[in-house]
């Protein structure tokens, strides 16, 4: 399960200059376990495409619907998603055990030995067993970022949402973390929004892609189809420029 249904997307902002139409009118579908990338330019909607389907910004109008459910109205723990973050946004003051386990111990009713055993398991899988007692400021970007993503899988989420994930990191470790993160998002089957601004990183990354420009929808393909058949100049310009 993890079907995503977005339909006539709409986020307006108000600003002191008036009204700002960030996404405007977005439609397209995520399949269950499919790895869609969401990329565009600096500004373009990613950030508030993706906020919106959280659930931490309310649409203008249109609605999100989760394997046939209206979620558009839900709050972000009643959906299910796991967020990843550009900035980890993990608590700098917990240790990383305690920054993975912190979601279930709040959300769920399992009992600490469990929590404990689940965490172990993931940290494994992400490679930071070793790292589970120390704090945020004791660890890499790249630790850091492994630590975030276990809280996200903790949490064994239908969908997960990543806004620009590995930008903070250098290109050594982005690469090899982009495989890592493909390898776990097929062995768990989990339906992935992944938001870059990067042309690579969308046309290795994603089961299709979706490229957006000033708030609209451009074309949503696979990355061949993209590539080989752009739906405008926009997105032949777009793919065929260097990131
Ligand atoms: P991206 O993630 O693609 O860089 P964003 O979704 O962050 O783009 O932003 C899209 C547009 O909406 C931008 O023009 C941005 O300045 C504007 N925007 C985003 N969040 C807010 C907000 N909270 N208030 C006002 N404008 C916003
Ligand atoms: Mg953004």
């Amino acid at each position: 399960m993890g079907r995503i249904d977005v339909r006539n997307l709409r986020k307006v902002f108000s600003t002191g200059d008036g009204d700002l139409v960030a996404v405007d009118d977005l439609d397209f579908t995520i399949e269950d376990g499919e790895f869609l990338v969401l990329v565009g330019p600096s500004g373009c909607g990613k950030s508030t495409t993706l906020r919106c389907i959280a659930g931490l910004e309310r649409p203008t109008s249109g609605e999100i619907i989760l394997d046939g459910e209206d979620v558009t109205h839900a709050k972000p723990k009643d959906r299910n998603m796991a967020m990843v973050f550009q900035s980890y946004a993990l608590y700098p003051h917990m240790t990383a055990r305690e920054n993975m386990s912190f979601g279930l111990k709040m959300t769920t009713d399992m009992p600490d030995e469990e929590i404990d055993e689940r965490v172990r398991e993931v940290a494994e899988m992400t490679g930071i067993e070793a790292n589970l007692d120390q704090k945020p400021g004791e660890l890499s970007g790249g630790q850091q970022q492994r630590v975030a993503l276990g809280r996200a899988i903790v949490r064994d989420p239908e969908v997960f949402l990543m806004d620009e994930p590995l930008s903070n990191l250098d290109a050594k470790l982005r690469s090899e973390m982009r495989t890592e993160l493909q390898n776990l998002q097929h062995d768990f089957g989990v339906t992935t929004i992944y938001v870059t601004h990067d042309q690579t990183e969308a046309m290795t990354m994603g089961d299709r892609i979706a490229i957006l420009n000033d708030g609209e929808l451009q074309q949503i393909g696979t990355p061949l189809e993209c590539y080989h058949t752009p739906a405008n100049e926009f997105v032949a310009g777009f793919i065929g420029s260097p990131s």
